[in-house]
């Protein structure tokens, strides 16, 4: 008979820093910042200045209030050429200079 062992959730991620974590997030774009709604019922947040969806790519790449901020950071064109081309610290460093609280 197959035995299945569940692992409590702290146990699954003892071997993943707070650093990790925060990238896995922003790899997979769930966030606080953009997904909170779907558990509170309130709407999909907006970006202040654009009025589009609050998603994770928008801030990272698309947000023309950060374009300068970010050019001194990173470049990129995508989500893909972002975690692959790009240092992990700079992304993170962004992040965490302008969103931090809110991920
Ligand atoms: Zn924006």
């Amino acid at each position: 008979m197959l035995e299945i062992h569940y692992m409590p959730l702290n146990q699954m991620l003892l071997g993943i820093s707070i650093k990790d974590l925060f990238c896995i997030r922003l790899r997979i774009g769930h966030t606080r910042l953009t997904h909170s709604c779907l558990l509170s019922g309130h709407h999909q947040p907006e970006c202040v200045s654009c009025h589009c969806p609050l998603i994770v790519k928008h801030f990272l790449l698309d947000c023309t209030d950060f374009n300068d901020v970010r050019k001194k950071s990173f470049a990129a064109s995508s989500m893909k050429d972002l975690f692959e081309n790009v240092n992990l610290c700079d992304i993170t460093d962004f992040v965490k200079t302008h969103f931090y609280k809110l991920l």
